[in-house]
């Protein structure tokens, strides 16, 4: 059963960085398109260290009269996902929108968020119905889109799509994680009950180019993998142990050779080597794999995530004041 409670404030988040060209069309676009939802909501610009004068427009725009713009300013540049973590220390809203400052996400497109999110959805997600970015972009994405399925079992088609919605109570798990490198849609999704995905249009980037090179998309692609599971570490040992089952049965197979065929079958040596040799890397393998074991789960220590996350506690209205009664009670004790 879906909570339907009600949305009253929206905060939209939007990560800037080197954006000069197109932020006052970004902030214009976007406040028009949230005026027309008919709710509060707050437009929070967060400065990731850019170079350009971007930072000095985020202040122009928060200092006029009326503004619904709050301007974060961080002192150098710590990635997209981080300065979205850091507007979201301060948004005040119910329901909590993410989108990039380039303009290929259409901010027209967050009423429909909004809509989605009101029927009572914890995580709203969005699918580029044209994408538009280059094959170098597109199929990389493509396979991640089948692993991250794979792993997390949940059904998101498009998670590098960052036009997003969260409800306040997910938003609020996040930031209880520690974890230095993260991505957030996926870590959203470990903490929303109900999740929906729609499409929504892409552009092409209009003014500037991608901030993500070469190396930054890797980098970013390992967040995402760490992000989301150690299960990599756990495929060396599997490896390992197949390896080593394959030199195992090799050997045996020679062994077999040579006592039906005789002394002249596989004699010069090579081959009984090569599968001692299979045998020993596989065991080197499942070592590497035990190490990793262990640091998966120093990892997951690390970064200490919530364990779990109570988003709601029922109860009824007359053990409700008796449990408020209590709660009162041991505050006036301490
Ligand atoms: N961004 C950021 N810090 C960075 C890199 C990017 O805040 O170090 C912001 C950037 O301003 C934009 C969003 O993250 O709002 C997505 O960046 P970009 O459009 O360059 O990435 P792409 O669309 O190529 O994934
Ligand atoms: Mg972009």
């Amino acid at each position: 059963m879906r909570h339907k409670q009600d949305i009253n404030f929206v905060s939209i988040v939007i990560p800037v960085y080197n954006e000069a060209d197109s932020l006052q069309e970004l902030i214009t676009r976007t406040c028009a398109a949230a005026d027309t939802m008919g709710k509060d909501y707050e437009l929070l610009l967060v400065d990731d260290g850019s170079k350009d004068n971007s930072a000095d427009q985020i202040e122009a725009a928060a200092a006029q009269e009326g503004s619904h713009v709050v301007g974060i300013i961080l002192n150098r540049n710590y990635g997209q996902h981080n300065a979205i973590m850091a507007g979201f220390e301060h948004v005040r809203g119910d329901l909590i929108v993410t989108l990039d400052a380039d303009l290929q996400n259409p901010p027209e497109e967050i009423p429909n968020l909004v809509a989605k999110a009101e029927e009572g959805y914890d995580s709203v997600g969005t699918v580029r119905k044209n994408r538009q970015d280059s094959r170098l972009r597109r199929y990389p994405s493509m396979l991640i889109n089948k692993i991250v399925k794979r792993s997390t079992g949940v059904e998101m088609n498009d998670y590098g799509c960052m036009l997003r919605a969260y409800r306040r109570h997910v938003v609020d798990a996040m930031l209880q994680c520690h974890e230095r490198s993260t991505f957030i849609p996926i870590l959203a999704n470990g903490f929303a009950r109900h999740t929906v995905e729609i499409d929504v249009e892409h552009s092409e980037r209009q003014q500037g180019e991608s901030k993500y090179n070469i190396m930054g998309l890797i980098n970013l692609m390992f967040d995402l993998l760490t992000s989301m599971t150690t299960a990599p570490l756990r495929m060396l040992s599997i490896m390992g142990g197949a390896i080593a089952a394959l030199g195992g049965l090799f050997g045996l197979v020679l062994l077999f050779m040579r006592l039906i065929y005789g002394a002249e079958w596989g004699v010069d040596g090579v081959f009984p080597l090569f599968a001692l040799l299979f045998i020993f890397i596989g065991a080197q393998f499942v070592g590497l794999g035990l190490l990793g074991e262990y640091i998966g789960r120093i990892y997951s220590d690390v970064r200490a995530r919530p364990r779990y996350y109570v988003q709601d506690v029922l109860v009824g209205e007359a053990t409700k004041q008796a449990r408020d009664n209590d709660v009162n009670a041991d505050n006036n004790d301490n």
